[in-house]
């Protein structure tokens, strides 16, 4: 029974959180069934649950990564359908937070379940213990919390409690799929109240809202020292409230003090303000509701400002930029940040001082180690650093003696550090300070390969300013990219060329890859306006040459090559994954062509790449048209898949080609795909296009002239769809004729060497590196 994995999912609660978990089992490829209440006199029974999956159809950011995976959720109602429950493998129940309809709908469960099914609570706060009274003992064998966070898709931490009667193997089950399938970090939680991130992260805000109205300090002040500083997300806590939702404080705030011993620290700092309880009566409960902390005041001639609440008035006015914090407090330091005269030191202190030291005083009671606490708070609030990377940063015994001085007590595994550091790098290995006084190796997980962890001890056998080539094992290396926004230049190019004789000769296989949040967005735009200011256009082709040459030489090098891109992979970035033998992608990628967003088109080989792809598929109608307008189409309008599933439909990605679902699992999976193919390996053979020619370009021309009389493309528009249609279509060929890789590559570096002269394209480029935005001419 024990050893069945997981192949059907049912959920229970099709809310928020329900919906949001059965849309990333599906996301998994998962079957999943949705049940929830029938609602009173309803004549659709399962108007809920339906509900749920057709709102998150439409939500953005978007719970599915794909339309397929929606068709993977059935949806039912518990009182018709909670019989089918039978034929899954793990039931997760997200319902309403109140303990009797939980109790009441496990004993339901118990009749209806197949022994050995796992059953998990997402419960933010109620104990295990007292979910499973009552309940019989293969029940609680079968028993544990799986807390995930909001949105489920999006946020990467885990939160997983093990009562002690549960099955080990259970759990086990479960854990393998939450961390394989669903892609989330586990993180191991004990069974006390908020577990560990929603306990340390109540705290913080709390702290951070009493200290500012204590100390008197403005919203953007204490967002500002409070915000990126901390090296926490740069909202800072105000501007974060605004983003959950200022109505949910209250009951975070409840849900806590209603659970935690009266002795706990927590109790001492739980308190709501007048102003803020006038906020949320007045509907004004953040980005939500009719505003924050932060709001957008509209003129009439349609300008917008920011505006900030004044917690002493209670009045809206101008937000200010303070611009308090610098020198090495604003990059990080946090023992400068607390140090600070006036107003940044005190405000920094008052937050970081009490927060850091509640975190360290649960454990080993929330979680066993000083990881669990610092994982939690990285992968579910999104801080830089965990609170112990914090301490250490801070240095512990300063901290001590700052809390000492402050009266603050002071906890055990603080005390027992004393001058020492809660991580160190000990034979290469990192290592964190346990309960019991000594250290122990950070363990990765089986199927995890990390980059990081082989930069502890390696030394990279290739690097310049922007990339490096890693030895990453058993006769594979990984190419990374290390400048600003992993941006593309002629360097990544050089070390492209170095490498490939390089490998050929002494390792087995290539994969791009790197840990940055984004794989990269593509070339350095910089560099390319620089060139552009003094008119350097030898230098601007060259690099469009060189580009090409490095990507073909990656293309048909004697071994093969795969590209494993996560968070956004474009322009040069995406060009790079289709010139590979394969691609092994994060379900988190985004990828596309955007050049023409910024007047230019794709220069590194992408258009013949696309159009392969598109060819190559046979259920494609037949004749050259049909590929050429796909490509154009996703081309000239800089579309971007929002998924890897989603870049499939694009073909951005082959239907060959593999997705992983957990980041951490990236690089060894990529290695592993790398390996599958070095026996017998031969390079590509060399496409060969028949494309339709100036008949072809004209009939695209056409349709972009009609969508720029409908206002939907702008002139400028018009002139770079132009040139993209003179490449995708062959340039003065016709059908009768063979177009080479060769002959698109010449025809991409005609195009974009035209297009960078155009003072329109510049515009463009320009725009885009002042403000990010791009410029509609
Ligand atoms: P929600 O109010 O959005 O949804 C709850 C759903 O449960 C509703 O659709 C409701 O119709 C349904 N329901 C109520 N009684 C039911 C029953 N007897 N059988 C079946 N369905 C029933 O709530 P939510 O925010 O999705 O929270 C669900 C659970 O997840 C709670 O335990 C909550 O503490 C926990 N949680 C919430 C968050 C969050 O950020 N919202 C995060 C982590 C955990």
């Amino acid at each position: 029974m024990s050893d069945k994995t997981i192949k059907k999912v049912c959920v229970i609660g099709a809310g928020t959180m329900g919906a949001g978990i059965a849309a990333q089992v599906a996301n998994a490829g998962v079957p999943v069934l949705l049940l929830d209440i029938v609602p009173e006199g309803a004549t659709n029974r399962n108007a809920v649950a339906e509900g749920a999956v057709a709102k998150m159809l439409k939500t953005d950011p978007a719970p599915f990564m794909g339309k397929r995976a929606a068709k993977l959720v059935e949806t039912g109602n518990i009182e018709d359908h909670l019989d089918k429950v039978a034929d899954c493998d793990w039931v997760v129940e997200a319902i309403i937070e109140r303990l009797d309809i939980k109790q009441d709908l496990y004993a339901k469960l118990e009749a209806v379940r197949t022994p050995g099914t796992a059953v998990s609570s997402n419960t933010s706060t109620i104990p295990l213990a007292q979910l499973t009274d009552g309940r019989s003992e293969d029940f609680k064998r079968d028993f544990l919390i799986t807390h995930f966070f909001n949105p489920p898709r999006y946020m990467r931490l885990i939160e997983i409690v093990a009562g002690p009667q549960s099955d080990a193997a259970t759990v086990a089950r479960v854990r393998d799929f939450v961390d394989r399938k669903l892609g989330k970090s586990v993180v191991d939680a004990e069974d006390s109240p908020g577990f560990i991130a929603n306990r340390v992260g109540t705290f913080w805000i709390q702290q951070a809202v009493n200290s500012a109205f204590e100390q008197g300090i403005s919203v953007e002040e204490a967002d500002e020292i409070g915000g990126k500083p901390m090296g926490v997300p740069k909202t800072g806590v105000f501007g974060l409230i605004d983003l959950i939702g200022i109505d949910l404080m209250p009951h975070l705030m409840k849900s806590l003090t209603s659970t935690l011993p009266a002795d706990d620290p927590y109790q001492k700092i739980a308190r709501s303000e007048p102003l803020i309880e006038a906020m949320i009566a007045d509907g004004y409960t953040g980005r939500k509701g009719k505003g924050g902390f932060y709001s957008m005041a509209k003129a009439e001639d349609g300008s917008r400002t920011k505006m900030a609440k004044d917690l002493k008035s209670g009045e809206y006015r101008a937000a200010a930029r303070p611009g308090l914090v610098g020198g090495s407090a604003a990059r990080g330091d946090l023992k400068a940040l607390i140090s600070a005269k006036g107003k940044v030191g005190d405000y920094a202190w008052s937050v970081l001082g009490p927060t850091l030291a509640y975190a360290a005083s649960i454990v080993p009671e929330a979680t066993a180690t000083v990881t669990g606490v610092d994982d939690a708070m990285r992968l579910g609030y999104n801080w830089k650093a965990g609170p112990f990377e914090m301490i250490d940063n801070i240095g512990a015994a300063h901290f001590v003696e700052r809390l000492k001085a402050d009266g603050i007590a002071v906890p055990p595994i603080l005390e027992a550090v004393g001058d020492g550091t809660f991580y160190r790098i000990e034979n290469g290995k990192r290592q964190y300070f346990g309960t019991d006084g000594a250290y122990h190796d950070i363990e990765r997980p089986e199927g995890v390969l990390l980059l990081e962890d082989i930069k502890r001890t390696a030394e990279p056998l290739l690097k310049n300013g922007s990339a490096a080539l890693w030895d990453v094992g058993n006769g594979v290396v990984a190419l990374e990219f290390t400048g600003k926004m992993n941006a593309l230049d002629e360097q990544v190019m050089k070390l492209i060329a170095q490498a490939v004789p390089m490998v050929a000769k002494d390792y087995k296989a290539l994969v791009v890859y790197n840990e940055g949040s984004n794989f990269s967005a593509g070339a350095n735009l910089g560099l390319a306006m620089f060139a552009l200011n003094i008119a350097a256009w030898g230098e601007v082709e060259k690099l469009i040459k060189g580009g090409q040459d490095a990507y073909k030489a990656l293309k048909y090098a004697p071994f093969p090559v795969v590209a494993a891109p996560a968070g956004l992979a474009l322009g040069g970035g995406c060009e790079v994954c289709l010139n590979s033998d394969a691609i092994q992608a994060h379900a988190e990628t985004y990828i596309g062509l955007v050049e023409t967003g910024v007047g230019l088109i794709p220069g590194w080989g992408g258009c013949g790449e696309m159009l392969s792809r598109w060819q190559d598929d046979k259920r494609q109608p037949r004749g050259p048209m049909p590929a050429v307008s796909k490509v154009f189409e996703i081309v000239s309008t800089a579309t971007v898949a929002k998924s890897a599933a989603e870049a499939k439909d694009l073909k951005f990605l082959r239907e060959s080609d593999g997705v992983t679902m957990n980041r951490d699992r990236l690089l060894y999976d990529a290695k592993q795909r790398a390996l599958a193919m070095v026996d017998g390996y031969t390079p590509p053979e060399k496409p060969e296009y028949r494309l339709p020619g100036p008949a072809g370009a004209a009939a695209l021309k056409l349709a972009v002239d009609s969508f720029r009389k409908q206002g939907m493309a702008t002139p400028h528009d018009e002139t770079v769809a132009g040139v993209l249609a003179h490449i995708l279509t062959g340039g003065n060929t016709d059908i009768t004729e063979v177009t080479t890789e060769a002959d698109l590559l010449k025809l991409e570096r005609e195009g974009f060497m035209k297009l960078v002269r155009d003072p329109k394209s510049q515009a463009r480029v320009e725009q885009m590196l002042e403000t990010g935005k791009p410029l509609r001419n």
